[in-house]
């Protein structure tokens, strides 16, 4: 067992055993080498938690099931589960005092074959930008300087190609929505897709339609995506969500200048904010 998972377990017990926390979110052991989100409500049960390279699911988003907790809620949080906190706290939908963040540094997770994740190569922040208590020591941030590459080359394409190109991606997606369930930045309470009004999004799975919403979808957590590639992840037909999130990540840098979402509790969505300065070319 690493110590790491040790720590984790141990930390856990004396948090439950003082009634620190009343419960917490963290990986358990599943099938193969799935790793499921797990409730530990009991110091009893604290051995179920494991910490290895497969623990691969972003938590934060798990706060949403239970945003007026009795008691804190202890949860274990990587680089991009404590940035995904953080713009849950700052959209409001989750109080920072109902939560205590148990920091693990992460040297990056793997699928089930073994091989390193995609937005775990592309991870800007290893080491929890925000937490409460941190296990064992920081590792070293890589960053990624070619994270844009893709995005670079896809802007050289004419609107034809490019209009081709996202065509043929939208033309796949089943509208199943687990890119927007599973993802932090996509916690309106109700989801336009979801709504019945006339007009409004269409409920037809058809290229048109899946286009309207993936575009949507990007432009609505366009400043508030932290980056952790769930979506990509998650999404059954493997459409390539990041290269849009990223393309949109890229433009606000260049407008409004360097931002990561979730990385500084105190520093507001550049979409989020009105300063005099800002670009207004299309006014
Ligand atoms: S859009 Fe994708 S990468 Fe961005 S926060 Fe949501 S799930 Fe994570
Ligand atoms: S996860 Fe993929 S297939 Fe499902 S709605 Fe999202 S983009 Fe479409």
């Amino acid at each position: 067992m690493s110590q790491m998972q040790e720590e984790l377990r141990q930390k856990a017990k004396e948090l439950l055993e003082k009634g620190e926390v009343r419960y917490i979110i963290g990986w358990g052991k599943g099938r193969f080498h799935h790793r499921p989100p797990i409730f530990i409500y009991q110091a009893e049960d604290v051995d179920k938690l494991v910490w290895d390279e497969y623990c691969v699911a972003n938590l934060g988003k798990y706060l949403l099931d239970d945003k007026f907790p009795e008691g804190k809620i202890g949860i274990c949080v990587r680089g991009c589960d404590s940035r995904a906190v953080v713009r849950l706290v700052q959209d409001k939908q989750v109080k920072r005092e109902d939560v205590c963040l148990i920091g693990l540094p992460c040297t990056g997770k793997v699928d089930q074959e073994g091989r390193e994740l995609v937005k775990c190569r592309d991870c800007m922040h290893r080491n929890p930008p925000v937490y409460d208590i941190v296990l064992g020591e920081p590792v070293e941030e890589k960053g990624n300087p070619d994270r844009f590459k893709r995005v670079e080359e896809l802007e050289k394409l004419s609107s034809d190609e490019k209009y081709e190109y996202w065509s043929n991606v939208f033309d796949k997606c089943i509208r199943c929505y687990a890119c927007r369930n599973v993802c932090p930045a996509c916690n309106c309470r109700e989801c336009f897709v979801d709504q019945y009004r006339v007009g409004w999004q269409g409920k037809q799975k058809n290229c048109m339609q899946n286009q309207i919403f993936g575009l949507t979808r990007a432009y609505h957590i366009a400043d508030r995506c932290i980056e952790c590639g769930e979506c990509e992840r998650v999404c059954p037909v493997g459409l390539p969500l990041m290269e849009l999130n990223r393309k949109l990540i890229k433009d606000l840098n260049s407008l409004f200048g360097p931002y990561e979402a979730g990385v500084n509790p105190d520093v507001k969505p550049p979409l989020g904010e009105y300063r005099l300065e800002d670009p207004e070319e299309y006014m």
